[in-house]
């Protein structure tokens, strides 16, 4: 891997204004692949104009035009599925093989865009009137890093889907990925202006896209602090802002849940990617009648876990930065300093590890929902085992939370299972499984933010209503 020295802008590669640029730095190794540019505020108003001209013309695109284009772009993007893995993997760490998933995710979500597409009813008459569904305008779009290709994938499409025109602000610590999905954009034929990437820091690029008067709206994927930062900037202007943010997903397992399912999705769930998943279940809710067993089987299962090169066949493999690094380990502090018991894991680093910004997979139990390891979103590897003696003290306890992104429920009977799904409060539950559904409606209750994103929903977030009347 490289320099990536060079924003896209009205559908070419051009140096940015200023010749700012940071370190690259590969998790795994510590050590800097290259060099990024880091475009700025003169930088991100050529990209608006530009996307602002394409406007004019994108949006008279017809739908099967748009169909076409968004075919043309899985086709490219499935070519291209070993580059973004690689990718991935270099910029965050990633093992490969999860990267490539994410990124066969991301090519299949095109895929299922054009076919919603091709359906969706942008007209419909009522009555004495006519409801027409536009594109919204200028959208900017900012991603984090912690799965690149598919948050690039499901902002960017979505809003190209909508006849909307688009600058995208990728997560700093995601460049390869970054270069890698504008150059399927541009491969794919993406009409010049509609698509167009201004890599650079959150603080200067991310802060003049949403502050800038010709953008008219905002898709915002990270933290909530940031959230709320994006929300405030954006509200001079009026604009729409869409927000994907934190969590501190609950994962009820009922008295009557399947061992082996439980453990696998606890484990799934929370050591994957190292744990920086915003929809991760990290506070474990385990019934009291079957606390020793669970407790045994979790810690167990994670103890296991192969961490280590994520070239090769681990696991987990480092968490994505020195920063993410200290995080993890502060938190992990804190898990044992307010008493919780530590089960698996701990605080430095794996075995045998001599580089790279590798955490060790680790649980606690006794852990109750006031310690900071229950309230805050951690990010790393880190899962809370929490005690409950009844399933409405399982439930009050999932939903005393400021977050609501994402609950999980394993049980036994299918009944009891939808009861609870249907009291927590969180915009997706999953049932007896962690895999999502990248075409069902994913968002957050509470101050996991605003809005929803994928298939329909996704659509229609771009989207104006207009009444035509007579
Ligand atoms: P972050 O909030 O630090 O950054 C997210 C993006 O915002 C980056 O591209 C960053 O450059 C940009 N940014 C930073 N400051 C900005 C500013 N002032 N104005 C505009 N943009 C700015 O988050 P992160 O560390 O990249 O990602 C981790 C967080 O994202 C976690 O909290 C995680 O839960 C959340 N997340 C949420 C979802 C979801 O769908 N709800 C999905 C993935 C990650």
């Amino acid at each position: 891997m490289t320099d990536v020295l060079r924003l896209y802008i009205d559908g070419a590669w051009t140096e940015p204004v200023e010749g700012r640029t940071a370190d690259i730095v590969n998790p795994a190794t510590g050590e800097t692949t290259g060099q990024l540019a880091l475009g700025n505020e003169a930088d991100v108003d050529r990209a608006v104009e530009a996307a602002k001209r394409a406007f004019v013309s994108y949006s008279q695109l017809s739908v099967a035009e748009r169909v076409e284009l968004l075919e043309a772009i899985a086709a490219e993007y499935e070519r291209r599925l070993d580059d973004m893995a690689a990718a991935v993997t270099a910029d965050v760490g990633t093992p490969l093989f999860l990267a490539r998933l994410s990124a066969e995710a991301a090519a299949g979500s095109v895929r299922e865009l054009a076919e919603i597409l091709g359906k969706y009813p942008f007209e419909e008459r009522r009555g004495d009137y006519t409801v027409r569904k536009e594109p919204i305008g200028v959208c900017g779009l900012i991603p984090p890093w912690n799965y690149p290709a598919l948050q690039m994938t499901e902002k960017v499409v979505p809003a190209l889907a909508a006849g909307c025109t688009t600058v995208l602000k990728p997560a700093e610590i995601a460049p390869y990925s970054a270069q890698v999905f504008a150059e399927i954009l541009h491969a794919a034929g993406v009409p010049q202006g509609a698509f167009n990437m201004v890599v650079g820091k959150g603080s200067v690029a991310g802060s003049a896209l949403t502050k800038h008067p010709d953008v008219d709206m905002i898709s915002f994927t990270g933290s909530t602090a940031v959230g709320i930062q994006v929300q405030k900037d954006a509200a001079d202007t009026v604009k729409r802002v869409t927000q994907e943010l934190g969590g501190k997903s609950a994962h009820i397992i009922l008295p009557d849940a399947d061992i082996e399912t439980a453990v696998s999705m606890a484990v799934q769930g929370v050591i994957s990617n190292s744990g920086q998943t915003c929809t991760a279940p990290t506070r474990t809710l385990i019934p009291s009648s079957r606390k020793d067993e669970l407790v045994g089987a979790i810690a167990a299962a994670v103890q296991a876990v192969v961490v280590g090169d994520p070239l090769t066949q681990v696991f987990m493999g480092p968490v994505a930065s020195e920063r993410q690094w200290h995080t993890v380990q502060r938190y992990i502090q804190a898990g044992i300093d307010e008493g919780a018991t530590l089960v698996a894991g701990g605080p430095g680093q794996p075995e045998g590890v001599k580089s790279g910004w590798f955490a060790r997979p680790t649980v606690f139990a006794d852990v109750t929902n006031d310690m900071t390891i229950a309230r805050e979103e951690i990010f790393g590897p880190v899962m809370s085992l929490i005690t409950y003696d009844t399933v409405d003290e399982a439930v009050d306890i999932a939903n005393d939370s400021p977050y609501g992104l994402t609950a999980y429920v394993t049980g036994s009977d299918p009944e009891q299972v939808r009861d609870v799904a249907a009291r927590v409060r969180a915009g997706q539950v999953l049932l007896n499984r962690v895999q999502p559904d990248l075409t069902a409606p994913f968002g957050g209750y509470k101050q996991s933010g605003n809005g929803r994103i994928w298939g329909v929903a996704g659509l229609e977030e771009n989207l104006e209503v207009k009444a035509v009347v007579g």
